[in-house]
């Protein structure tokens, strides 16, 4: 059985959903995971910050238009008219709920339950339009075996038990469709897997079952060589290893969630990456296979926080990086980078929610600085570190103000921390010059 996700562009208009139709009819048993319709879970989070700041009508209002425009892609997604008033009822319930909810005092469970509705309403729309086009499907309800544990990671076996029965229950169809994103923590209450969840729930299933293969659709022909909001002239990659797309996505390539591969890798499951509005495009095959040598890809992540922990002969001191990494780990802060030298340590973070927390500890044994506004830019490749044409790097970055290096720690990453206000210019010119557009 295969696992396909469709992201939100993908179910974000009645044209768009027609092509998944197509895409997903081809007799074959499958899990289709869908997103919310794009912006949706968006405007939730907005209206979740309006109950947060104590603005019910504002969120009110942001409610209403939401559910009138939901109406109109109803009536031109159904023309079915049982299926029609059916939907308007489903829908008219959760955007009531939503109303309701503008009246309860915020919690972190009300804000859950709030962004969690886009995809429910995604879903039961999907469903019901398959039904209408004369398609068999059935819905499985992603909270009966979504979970996640204390530590925010995947109950793979709750899921894979749950996930069973809920099929053994379920009438039998080839196509399945179940909600991406949402799910329940270790209290039963409603979570989710974080913004662009939605490709980890599709390899979490994918892994739950043991899948063929794992597909995620979206709205490019696959992982580019680098980020095509930002930089003219990129291209698809055909092939990438599990290694290597691991790295692109939890260094901010946005077209996959930075926790995709990690359920698959184990298992060996291929994850393809596909256009829905270009189908026959060959898109990237992620799989244990490695290609080429040397840079293949970069990207970017931003909201990086650096610290810097000086302190005199720290390096002889020893119990020194344990005294600051233990601080870090109590307050569950990963770090992501980190260079030394004789008397100071470089770190970074993206997490800064526990920094207020964390400066005072290193304080008490060392100076620190803090720079703030930070994107750290990520080269990947197969054995880039040893790679003939990898000193090319440096001469682009001549004109570059990099604040950290990390070079070594995997063969396939080299890490630059830059300031963000570069980073555009930086991607740019690595782009110009390392994929051979411009000749040094
Ligand atoms: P979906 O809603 O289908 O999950 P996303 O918006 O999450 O889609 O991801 C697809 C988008 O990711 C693309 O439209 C593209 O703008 C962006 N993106 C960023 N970096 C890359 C990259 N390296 N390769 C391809 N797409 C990327
Ligand atoms: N709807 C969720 C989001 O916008 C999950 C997803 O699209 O993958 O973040
Ligand atoms: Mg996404």
């Amino acid at each position: 059985m295969k696992v396909l996700k469709f992201g939100g562009t993908s179910v974000g208009s009645v044209e768009n959903m027609s092509n998944v139709k197509t895409i997903i009819n081809d007799g074959k048993k499958k899990i289709v995971v869908l997103s919310a319709m794009s912006g949706t879970t968006n405007h939730l989070v907005a209206i979740a910050q309006d109950v947060k700041n104590g603005y019910a009508n504002e969120a009110v209002d942001k409610i209403n238009r939401l559910h009138e425009t939901y109406f109109v892609t109803i009536d031109n997604l159904l023309q079915n008219e049982p299926l029609n008033n059916l939907v308007k009822t489903y829908v008219s319930g959760i955007f009531n709920f939503l109303v309701e909810c503008t009246y309860k005092s915020h919690s972190e469970s009300l804000e859950n339950q709030i962004v969690a509705q886009g995809e429910l309403l995604s879903t039961f729309m999907f469903n019901s339009f398959l039904n209408q086009e004369g398609i068999k499907s059935a819905l499985l309800p992603a909270l009966d075996f979504m979970k996640i544990d204390e530590f925010k990671e995947p109950d793979i076996d709750y899921i894979r038990k749950n996930l069973k029965t809920v099929l053994e229950h379920t009438e039998d169809s080839d196509i399945y469709i179940t909600q991406g994103f949402i799910c329940l923590d270790n209290f039963g209450e409603i979570s989710n897997l974080q913004r662009g969840g939605s490709d980890y729930t599709a390899t979490i299933i994918g892994a739950a079952l043991k899948a063929e293969e794992v597909q995620i659709w979206t709205d490019i022909d696959g992982m580019h060589n680098n980020d095509p909001r930002h930089v003219d002239n990129t291209n698809p990659i055909s092939n990438l290893s599990f290694d290597e797309a691991a790295e692109l996505a939890y260094f901010g390539a946005k077209i996959l969630h930075p926790q995709t591969v990690t359920p698959v890798r184990l298992d060996n499951i291929p994850v393809r990456l596909k256009n829905t509005m270009d189908p026959e495009a060959h898109g990237t095959l992620i799989s244990s296979k490695t290609s080429a040598d040397g840079i293949k890809a970069i990207a970017a992540k931003d909201g990086i926080t650096a610290i810097k922990i000086k302190s005199a002969r720290m390096l002889q001191a020893h119990g020194f990086l344990k005294k600051v990494f233990e601080i870090f780990e109590m307050y569950q802060t990963s770090i992501d980078m980190i260079t030394t030298s004789e008397v100071a340590v470089s770190l970074t973070i993206d997490d800064d929610r526990n920094l207020d927390k964390i400066l005072p500890e290193l304080e008490k044994i060392a100076l620190i600085e803090v720079d703030k506004n930070q994107s750290i830019v990520c080269l990947v490749g197969h054995s880039i570190v040893d790679h003939q044409d990898t000193y090319k790097l440096f001469q682009i970055l001549q004109d570059v103000k990099i604040r950290m290096i990390s070079y070594g720690g995997s063969k396939n990453n080299i890490s630059l921390l830059i300031d963000s206000k570069d980073k555009i210019n930086t991607l740019q010119k690595l782009n110009d010059y390392l994929f051979e557009l411009v000749t040094l």
